[in-house]
């Protein structure tokens, strides 16, 4: 097997960290966690069982009932958000080893993580200090305002993909919303979240705010999901995992934000600048391996261009370098896990049945090992094609023709997911009504996903339960409690009150 690289001072083992310190599982459980490239096991990992959870969930409870985080100015809060921030900006070039070590992403494009991370901290540190909330006025009669409340102890739940940003996403506007919180992160890529602690504890976090608890879902997740005094559920995901957390957070009532799978479409009308199409619509689903949730899986072509794109695009996608994921010449690195591996591969599969192979179609040459998948283009795919309906989360792309404009929105639509359209077309009037036709809570007119973090993010469908983003992240950490104010005498029926009995 070729050597390849590893980051130095690996940790060998990695723990819970649970009221301000660093402990293994009580009962002493552990699972191994794998490199990509190896499949080897390069450290163990403390498994959180249900007494784990209790006992970070009751630290966070502490440090929410008694400790200063939900009661500090927001300023206060602010400047400790500002110091993560730089910290986690100081250690971008070992965050990014590290996670690209441990998911298999490309070097170049875990550096853009660590980034975006930071960013994450300094927009909610922005946002707290800059936020208001209504008071509404009944002119002689009633003055009522919100009263905004951190709502309590925040479960974080995140998948393996992308996992230190992901983890960024809801740990920084729970934390500026003064929630206390617990992290349960992915079993597939624990390796980076330990930093958070860390990076929290030399910003001045008080003890007790951040916990974090590793172990399965199953276990670990499934106690968080369950626990009563953890009133709300921020889980990024599988659809199937999101439809288990819903039934099972239905016995508390439980507040619940959920970014699920997807099946976005990438629609290409004949009037498109192609050259930029084609680089984004490859962009779009060979990024961080084909492992995003917002990638453009599903492309649709105007007829008339159909065979020039498919030519082009399957040229171009051969063209990409697959390897090892330290090399920054490299474009598509390891798959995650040789589970996530063989459900990809199966795919790649099932495609040759369903769809004209144009490019890829299994192991590269040349890497005999590690969970390497060569970007695979199918052409000529129906809709009701596997391929073109299931999230397959790996560098496999499906391309589908259409003739007009009606075609095109019924089969962008034709799925059961909705999370992200890209839509390609000079055409304004165009462009437009199918942005507002489209299924789907984020569309991008000529563009792949870049996303200002001050709008909402969030799918319809399959994709997802409510929207996060900008105020609405705060809006769901936090209670608007109404309180209203009697400005003179009130009208009150007087019960109870009649001479008559
Ligand atoms: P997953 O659903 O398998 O796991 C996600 C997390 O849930 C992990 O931490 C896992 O341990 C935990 N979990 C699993 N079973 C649980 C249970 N019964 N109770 C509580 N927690 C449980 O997802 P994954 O494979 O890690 O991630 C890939 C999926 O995430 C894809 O479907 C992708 O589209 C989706 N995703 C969505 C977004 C979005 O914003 N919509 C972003 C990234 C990833």
């Amino acid at each position: 097997m070729a050597e390849h690289y590893v980051p130095e001072n690996l940790p060998t083992r990695i723990q819970h960290y649970i009221d301000g310190k660093f402990v293994d599982s009580v009962n002493g459980a552990t699972f191994d966690v794998l490199n990509p490239v190896s499949n080897t096991n390069y450290a163990t990992a403390a498994a959180g069982q249900k007494e784990d959870i209790d006992l970070a969930v009751a630290a966070a409870t502490r440090a929410f009932n008694e400790g200063p985080w939900p009661r500090m100015k927001p300023r206060e809060r602010s400047r400790i958000l500002n110091k993560i921030a730089d910290a986690v900006e100081a250690q971008e070039a070992r965050l990014a080893e590290l996670e690209s070590f441990d998911s298999g992403l490309p070097i170049t494009q875990a550096r853009g993580q660590a980034m975006r991370a930071a960013e994450n901290f300094r927009f909610f540190a922005d946002l707290i200090v800059a936020q208001f909330d209504d008071a509404m006025k009944v002119p002689g009669a009633q003055i009522n305002y919100v009263n905004r409340k951190p709502i309590g102890v925040a479960g974080l739940i995140t998948p393996w993909n992308t996992p230190f940003m992901l983890e960024s996403w809801k740990l920084a506007p729970s934390l500026a919303s003064g929630c206390t919180v617990v992290l349960k992160p992915a079993e597939f890529t624990p390796l980076s979240a330990s930093l958070w602690a860390v990076i929290f504890e030399e910003a001045g976090l008080p003890q007790g705010v951040f916990n974090l608890v590793n172990g399965l879902g199953e276990e670990a997740g499934d106690a968080l999901v369950k626990h009563p005094d953890v009133p709300l559920i921020s889980f990024t995901g599988e659809t199937t995992t999101g439809q288990t957390i819903f039934r099972n957070a239905a016995t508390n009532l439980k507040g619940l934000s959920m970014e699920l799978g997807g099946k976005s479409p990438c629609v290409v009308f004949a009037d498109a600048d192609l050259d930029a199409a084609i680089d984004s619509a490859l962009f779009g689903v060979f990024s961080l391996n084909g492992e995003r949730c917002t990638a453009g899986s599903r492309i649709l072509v105007e007829r008339s261009i159909y065979d020039d794109f498919c030519e082009k695009y399957a040229a171009r996608a051969k063209n990409i370098v697959v390897g090892d994921p330290h090399d920054p010449k490299t474009e598509v690195g390891a798959l995650v896990h040789p589970e996530h591996y063989n459900k990809v591969m199966s795919y790649v599969d099932i495609g040759k049945s369903e769809g004209r192979l144009l490019a890829g179609g299994g192991r590269p040459d040349g890497l005999e090992h590690g969970n390497y998948v060569a970007p695979t283009v199918f052409a000529d795919v129906l809709p009701d094609a596997r391929i073109f309906q299931e999230e397959i989360f790996g560098p496999v792309v499906a391309i589908t023709p259409f003739d007009n404009d009606e075609e095109a929105l019924e089969l962008a639509n034709g799925v059961k997911y909705g999370l992200a359209a890209y839509i390609w077309t000079q055409n304004l009037t165009r462009a437009h009504n199918f942005a507002q036709n489209v299924e789907a809570g984020m569309v991008w007119l000529n563009s792949h996903n870049v996303r200002d973090l001050r709008t909402p993010f969030g799918g319809v469908k399959a994709s997802g339960l409510g929207h996060e983003g900008g105020f609405r992240s705060i809006d769901f950490y936090t209670d608007q409690q109404a309180v209203h104010i009697a400005l003179g005498a009130v009208h009150t029926p007087k019960f109870g009150a009649s001479t008559t009995n």
